[in-house]
């Protein structure tokens, strides 16, 4: 999801629309665990920060997979609730907190942190950026761990293009994403395309019946209309044009 330039109220509606998927990005539990099979064992007193952790589908599926606390961080209130009350339902109320932050302002102690995890969240601060700031927080040997859109191929039709353009500029090839991993101090452990299913199953065949809900509780609303009408096109255009682009895990280790 992108909250760029909208009123309070939009954001309102934006985030109830969310609140009510298990997962507000591309991502399943099987990617999570590929992703952390690349990450040396931790010990039960690591401290990991999970950010842009939305309701926290992933938080849960690192907190059953490792060892060690888990400090959830997002943006919304309503999410970090969701997130405590799954966390509590299951049992990790001692493992997992969840907090109320922006990932810009982050104020974790330098080299405090063994692992950074970010699903389909660090475009909201930019991709390099967001690899750059949270460098100092994760101690030597720590390791960072996120996904973001990537181009396929160096070349893609003019619609997709376009489209991935406007709506978040910093979209780039894997081997450059790679390479600004690199440049941001961290040394490129793996990486890999998140599956399809990630993005048709768990994240906008969900979609389906909210919009429907969604649709008949804010009749007659534009932006309510624009928010489902924007999320229909969006997953058309996958449909279309998903052998050019799709999510990648990254995954860096600091030395
Ligand atoms: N990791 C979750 C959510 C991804 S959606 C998943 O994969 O399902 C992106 C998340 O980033 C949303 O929950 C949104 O609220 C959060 N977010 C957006 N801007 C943020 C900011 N500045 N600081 C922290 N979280 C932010």
């Amino acid at each position: 999801m992108s909250d760029n330039n909208i009123s309070n109220r939009e954001l309102e509606l934006i985030c109830e629309y969310y609140s009510n998927l298990e997962r507000q990005g591309p991502g399943s539990s099987d990617v999570t665990q590929k992703a952390l099979s690349f990450i040396d064992p931790f010990s039960s007193d690591a401290l990991i920060a999970d950010i842009g952790c939305g309701t926290g589908g992933q938080t849960l599926v690192l907190a059953e997979n490792t060892q060690g606390k888990i400090a959830a961080i997002d943006l919304f209130p309503l999410f970090i609730n969701i997130l405590n009350s799954n966390s509590e339902k299951r049992g990790f109320v001692d493992r997992i907190k969840g907090e109320v932050a922006s990932m810009d302002a982050l104020t974790f102690k330098d080299g405090s942190l063994d692992l950074i995890w970010s699903e389909g969240a660090i475009y909201n601060m930019g991709f390099e950026n967001g690899l750059n700031q949270w460098h100092r927080f994760i101690k030597k040997g720590g390791y960072i761990a996120v996904t973001e859109i990537s181009w396929f191929t160096n070349e893609r039709p003019k619609e997709i293009d376009d489209f991935w353009n406007n709506n978040y500029p910093e979209i780039d090839t894997i081997s450059n994403k790679i390479s600004q991993m690199q440049n941001a101090g961290y040394v490129p452990v793996a990486s890999f395309i998140l599956p399809e299913e990630c993005w048709t199953d768990n994240y906008y065949k969900p979609q389906v019946p909210v919009q429907k809900a969604f649709l008949d509780k804010y009749k007659g609303d534009t932006f309510a209309k624009e928010l489902i009408e924007g999320q229909l096109q969006e997953a058309k255009l996958y449909e279309k044009y998903k052998d050019f682009y799709g999510y990648v895990f990254y995954i860096g280790k600091k030395i």
